[in-house]
């Protein structure tokens, strides 16, 4: 079956009510079954749907489910956020002496995790160029463990290889694991260039609609019990609501991505005309450096961009890019990406607090930049909209 059918139709299974739509299980537990045998298995069988929440719910295992067959791995695991997908994951990779390879820009909780987290535990991670295949050979050591990536990645659209990526883990015998949050498995199978783990946070494009928070690793069955078996250690398990708006969400997934993909793509085309925008960095765009590598990876360009504003020098771009934030009616500046609604952020601001200014160098992030999630508004309102805020100017 095709996506849009698997979306509604995939992991109904986990539904054993007569009800047409799941049920939100608002329960801790489950009975236990007469039979002691079935209780044993209940107890110990990982995400087990029907045992303890922490162990698993029936609409986590539907909404799992589904996004496997999305990204094509065998099993998946929902979890809290996109944070505890990402956390939980690697934990369950490496250990004290173990080493990562990580790209310059990642999402900032990542970065975080990566850069100060992990050194506490011993565990040692290198930055690299992520534009830059052979950065990738270069920092294997013997003790790496994992490659860690994320494209397109935050918040420049920076491309990684994953084709190049995944047969280098191969090669080496190095789990490889992509953050494919930006993308969405509407735009991006990782799989399928053979990236091994696939990581999302579905608080945004697979939730939607910027009302619950959520996360989900995808990975072959045993990877996924070893991440199950630290999940219920660290302890992020999916609230049974935020798991039931998670799975309603997910059945318009491919009809609001494909809006998004086309609202996005000719907003960049209208915004790189602009005078008053020095750059547009949107993959779509022929004008992005690897606008070939992101044709042959993705298959449509995701709701996000960046752009730089112009301004007769930095302080001046930081002004008028304020004018615009200020000025814009639809796009409301708030964090997070991927709802139906769109959204803009000043990433200079937004990560003031947790990036020094040497790290906003590397992610290259600028004084003028805005970065923007489209949302399924109507093109002619998005772009009448900024046309509006750059006159402000
Ligand atoms: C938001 C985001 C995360 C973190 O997800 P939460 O659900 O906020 O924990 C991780 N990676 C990317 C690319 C993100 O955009």
């Amino acid at each position: 079956m095709q996506t849009e059918t698997n979306l509604i139709h995939i992991g109904t299974e986990f539904n054993k009510t007569k009800a047409v739509v799941t049920p939100i299980f608002q329960t801790s537990t489950y009975l236990a079954d007469e039979d002691p045998q079935e209780y044993i298995t209940a107890a110990t069988e990982p995400k087990h749907p029907e045992f303890y929440h922490r162990h698993g719910n029936p609409t986590n295992s539907q909404v799992a489910a589904i996004v496997a067959k999305l990204e094509k791995t065998e099993d998946a695991l929902v979890l809290a956020t996109g944070m505890a997908a990402i956390s939980t994951a690697v934990l369950a990779v490496v250990n004290a002496g173990d080493h990562i390879i990580a790209q310059n820009a990642h999402y900032s909780g990542a970065t975080l995790f990566l850069k100060e987290f992990l050194s506490d535990y011993g565990v040692e991670v290198t930055h690299v160029d992520q534009t830059n295949n052979q950065s990738f050979v270069d920092a294997i050591q013997p003790n790496t463990k994992l490659i860690y990536i994320e494209t397109p990645s935050n918040p420049n659209l920076d491309i990684t290889d994953l084709e190049f990526v995944g047969q280098l883990g191969k090669e080496r015998g190095i789990l490889t694991i992509v953050d494919n949050t930006f993308a969405s498995p509407i735009n991006q199978v990782p799989a399928d260039f053979g990236i091994d783990v696939i990581l999302h946070s579905a608080t945004k494009y697979l939730g939607g609609h910027s009302d619950l928070t959520a996360g989900i690793v995808c990975g072959s069955k045993d990877f996924i019990q070893k991440v199950w078996r630290r999940s219920i250690i660290l302890g992020a398990s999916l609230s049974p609501f935020d798991s039931w708006l998670l799975l309603r969400g997910l059945k318009t997934l491919s009809l609001r991505v494909n809006q998004i993909n086309s609202n996005a793509l000719a907003l960049s085309e209208w915004l790189e005309k602009n005078p008053a925008i020095k750059k547009v960095s949107y993959t779509g765009l022929k004008s992005h450096p690897q606008h070939g590598l992101a044709k042959k990876q993705l298959k449509g360009h995701t709701g996000m961009l960046c752009i730089e504003v112009a301004g007769k020098d930095e302080t001046d771009e930081f002004k008028n890019a304020q004018t615009i934030l200020n000025n814009l009616k639809l796009f409301a500046n708030a964090a997070s990406l991927g709802g139906v609604e769109s959204l803009v952020v000043h990433p200079a601001s937004m990560w003031g607090s947790h990036h020094s200014s040497s790290q906003k160098k590397v992610s290259g992030i600028t004084l003028g930049m805005l970065r923007i999630s489209v949302g399924i508004e109507h093109i002619d309102d998005i772009i009448a909209d900024w046309e509006q805020a750059i006159e402000k100017i």
